[in-house]
């Protein structure tokens, strides 16, 4: 039996039905078209619906920062001026095979760059509104779910329909859950798993695009890691502190804030953020009309351009008592208000059930590794 390093080692090489490649092949001998998106506002089951498929264009990668600049202001957060980056210089696999983009307005730095990235593929922007807990914002978000429907509809010369919608829910739903069984492999104590393993295994099934393999894989990888943490196999200390980072999306950038809390005796627990387990805790309901189950779902989603933004703070006060957290980081890639000003909420919430708390700045360069090696390391002491 594999040992649970040897599991995640093996998820290092090619991988069935996932990658630029199957996209590639995807495109060029099936004739599939490609939706390219960046925020989990973006509801998936409406553009799978279309027979077109969805996948998240790059934007954690400081490397195409510097062409980025050229057009838009230093002072914007590295998220915006690296998905725009890849887009005008042509470096992500995605963004080449894109026939549409998909983008809400969210920040005010991301709609602005909408416009801009319009000029190269044609983006269409859904308005997000800016509450989520009255009905008029629920009535307004469905009209925006039946736009994006039409629009794709006309783009792609098809017919959605509600019995194509409830498929694609069940099928997302499944993968919802499959993934969430893994993930919360990291509530045992101490946790099989490291923060960069679930990220990882997250990254993977969204880039696998049939979710039959997706969640298969997925399966395969939670049952083996049970079965050899009851045979005994344990590799993360009991006594580590379990951490739980919320805060921006990550990347490939920022995998250096996970990775600075686990090389010095931190256990990486729970991964709140949109990249982590945010998309995956709320499925979308089969009971309800499709469209009206979509936008309910979607704009539920904690994220802090909703204001105010209690979601976030319920999800994360449950997520701390549900995986036994020792301690929160907050992640704020530089440049981002909304999440910035969130953070004196979201410190003084946890201080009420006696949680540390760590806020950091950062951006995509690797210039602040050492300070957030010594930062996180006399927060890991603190606990
Ligand atoms: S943090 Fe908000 S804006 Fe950013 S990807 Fe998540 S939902 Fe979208
Ligand atoms: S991280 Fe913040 S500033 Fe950047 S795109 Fe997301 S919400 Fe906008």
């Amino acid at each position: 039996m594999q040992s649970i390093e040897e599991i995640f080692n093996n998820l290092d090489g090619e991988l069935e039905g996932h990658g630029p490649v199957v996209m590639k092949n995807m495109v060029e001998k099936e004739g599939k078209n490609v939706v390219g998106t960046y925020c989990v506002f973006t509801p998936y089951e409406v553009i799978r619906a279309a027979g077109a498929v969805p996948v998240t264009l790059c934007s954690t990668s400081n490397d195409t920062i510097d062409e980025a600049e050229k057009d838009l202001p230093r002072n914007l957060c590295p998220l915006i001026k690296s998905s725009y980056g890849f887009a005008i210089t042509d470096k992500c696999p995605y963004f080449h095979f894109a026939d549409i983009i998909v983008g809400e307005t969210t920040c005010d730095g991301k709609k602005k760059m909408y416009e801009y990235l319009n000029e190269v593929t044609p983006v269409h922007v859904m308005k997000l509104p800016q509450s989520s807990h009255r009905e008029v914002d629920l009535d307004f978000w469905k009209n925006e779910v039946l736009l994006l429907k039409d629009t794709l509809e006309e783009k792609f010369e098809t017919e959605i329909t509600e019995q194509r919608l409830k498929e694609e829910i069940k099928i997302k739903n499944e993968e919802r859950n499959t993934l969430k069984e893994f993930y919360e492999l990291a509530k045992l104590k101490p946790s099989p798993i490291y923060g960069s393993e679930i990220f990882k295994v997250l990254n993977i099934s969204s880039y696998t695009f049939d979710k039959e393999i997706a969640n298969k894989r997925t399966k395969a990888i939670t049952e083996k890691i049970l079965k050899n943490y009851k045979k005994g196999e344990k590799r993360i200390s009991a006594d580590a502190p379990r951490i739980l980072v919320t805060g921006c999306p990550m990347g490939a950038a920022t995998l250096k804030v996970i990775e600075a809390i686990e090389n010095n005796g931190g256990s990486v627990v729970c991964l709140e953020n949109c990249t982590g387990l945010k998309p995956n805790e709320e499925t979308v309901s089969e009971d309800k009309s499709p469209v009206d189950a979509i936008a309910e779902k979607y704009l539920n989603t904690p994220c802090s351009c909703i204001s105010p933004n209690d979601n976030r703070v319920e999800l994360i006060n449950r997520l701390v008592e549900e995986y036994q957290v020792d301690g929160v980081v907050d992640m704020v890639l530089q440049a981002c208000h909304t999440y910035n000003v969130e953070t004196k909420r979201i410190k003084d919430e946890l201080k009420k059930s006696n949680t540390s708390y760590l806020n950091i700045e950062t951006d995509y360069s690797q210039s602040d590794k050492g300070q957030l090696e010594t930062r996180l390391t006399a927060f890991l002491e603190m606990m």
